[in-house]
């Protein structure tokens, strides 16, 4: 985490400024306590590009943190934030009070999700707080039923789910746990779905899917069925290192979920609304949940905004018990925050008028053939995606046994190199992520992977390097 900011020697704009140890506590940022702190300071965005504050371009190939999905100046976005901006700034949803542009988003959200029937849309500032959400509604429901003891949940490792003290438990990373006395102790972790780390010799894609799903009823049966709520996934496992469910994994999963009266939440935070070549991450891998999470792209990250939706089954147990237990008395001051949802509206039209699954899936071969050609790199263990997210895996000897010493950094080095030749990518360890605009145009494309091959030969280079040392 943030390994490459520690990295860059200098920021000084043209005029002389500095913001070298600068009073921002930034997140997920190595050193910041460092008065040798050097921040990239980004000014402006364009397409594909983003440009720092001294004028350098950047391919962005992480759209922003996995959202900026229509690129950096859609200005339909932008007129529909002002228009509204103009109109009504800001009205509040609580106690039956509530805008137009909350209404008419949460109608046209629900009518996007068609893995399963979803009957109301909850609105949230961000994806740990429609997480956040999750836990309560699921609480509430089971409380509703006269089920106190159904509370726990199970995530998954290498998960994220967001950083707000209930979507930090949920998640299933190290480093968001131990340092903050987390997880809550209602929070239990089974496996992660990855294939090429985890599977024994001679086990195939559906046996290691079997596997796993065995692992999680076993999980169940040890805790007792009576005490687990609901289990909450990414289709695509996104900051954990970009991980594609094995084959059948999905199938295998939800019957178990299934069997033992088991809530099953899609986190679709990253993989909603055409990241994956699919409107949801649920319609590519037949998911049904009965909850979703998104953000994200729901707005294109012009402003922020996430949104729970429920399935009917849910819905309708908390409008029937609300008179035995009260309102769901939870919500944000700008839940359903009227310039947010006019964004996000605009977006979501946009998306539908533009056929951006078609886009998505015209590109989407391009970039993840163009970038697994590198998967013979004697640095590279795995290069995994699928749609338009794509991880890279640093491994000595090909083998997921066989990591780097983390001392050597070389994940932080790939990523100095790329930013070094104008592309930003995310670091995490060994593991590099990207997951471009669905906008990204043919030539973006082949600049991408050009930048890439001459960080990977430098990556190369320097492992030489480090081993003859
Ligand atoms: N869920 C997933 C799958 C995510 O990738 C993220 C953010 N990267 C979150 C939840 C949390 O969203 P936010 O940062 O908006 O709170």
């Amino acid at each position: 985490y943030g390994t490459e900011a520690s990295l860059r020697k200098e920021d000084s704009t043209t005029d002389g400024t500095s913001f070298k140890g600068h009073d921002m506590l930034a997140p997920f940022t190595a050193g910041w306590q460092s008065t040798d702190l050097h921040p990239l300071v980004i000014e402006k965005s364009e397409g594909s590009y983003v440009y720092d504050i001294n004028g350098k371009k950047y391919l962005d190939t992480l759209a922003g943190l996995w959202c900026t999905a229509l690129g950096g100046n859609e200005p339909r976005l932008v007129a529909a934030a002002t228009e509204q901006l103009n109109k009504l700034p800001f009205y509040h949803s609580f106690w039956n009070r509530t805008t137009k542009p909350s209404l008419d988003l949460a109608k046209e959200l629900l009518e996007t999700f068609t893995a399963s029937k979803m009957a109301k849309a909850f609105f949230t500032n961000s994806g740990s707080e429609a997480n956040d959400t999750q836990v309560k509604l699921v609480w509430y429901y089971n409380n509703a039923l006269g089920r106190p003891n159904k509370k726990k949940f199970i995530a998954r490792s290498k998960s994220y789910h967001g950083s707000t003290l209930i979507a930090a438990s949920l998640s299933g990373l190290p480093a968001l746990h131990h340092k903050f006395d987390l997880p809550a102790p209602f929070v239990l972790h089974t496996d992660c779905p990855h294939y090429w780390r985890y599977h024994v010799p001679g086990e195939t894609e559906e046996e290691f899917s079997t596997r796993l799903a065995n692992n999680l009823e076993n999980l169940i049966l040890k805790e007792g069925p009576e005490t687990i709520a609901a289990f909450i996934a990414e289709p695509v496992m996104g900051a954990g290192g970009v991980i594609p469910p094995p084959a059948t994994y999905f199938d295998k999963i939800q019957a178990v979920v299934k069997k033992y009266d088991i809530l099953f939440i899609a986190d679709e935070v990253i993989c909603a609304f055409g990241r994956l070549g699919t409107m949801y991450g649920s319609d590519k891998y037949n998911i049904k949940p009965d909850l979703v999470s998104v953000a994200k792209a729901l707005s294109s990250a012009y402003m922020p905004i996430g949104a729970v939706m429920v399935s009917p089954e849910v819905s309708d147990v908390i409008h029937s018990q609300s008179t035995k237990l009260g309102s769901f008395s939870h919500g944000f001051t700008y839940s359903g925050h009227p310039v947010a949802c006019a964004v996000a509206i605009e977006a979501l039209k946009i998306y539908k008028e533009s056929n951006i699954l078609d886009k998505v899936n015209s590109i989407a071969p391009k970039f993840q053939d163009g970038l697994k050609a590198f998967s013979d790199s004697p640095v590279v263990g795995e290069i995994r995606g699928t749609g338009l997210i794509l991880g890279t895996e640093f491994v000595d000897n090909k083998s997921p046994n066989d990591p780097f010493p983390p001392e050597w950094g070389v994940g932080s080095y790939f990523g100095a190199q790329c930013e070094k030749e104008g592309m930003l990518v995310r670091v995490a360890g060994d593991n590099i992520m990207m997951s471009p605009p669905f906008i990204i145009l043919p030539e973006e494309v082949d600049e991408l992977i050009s930048k890439y091959g001459k960080a990977l030969k430098a990556t190369e280079e320097r492992v030489k390097e480090l081993k003859s040392q």
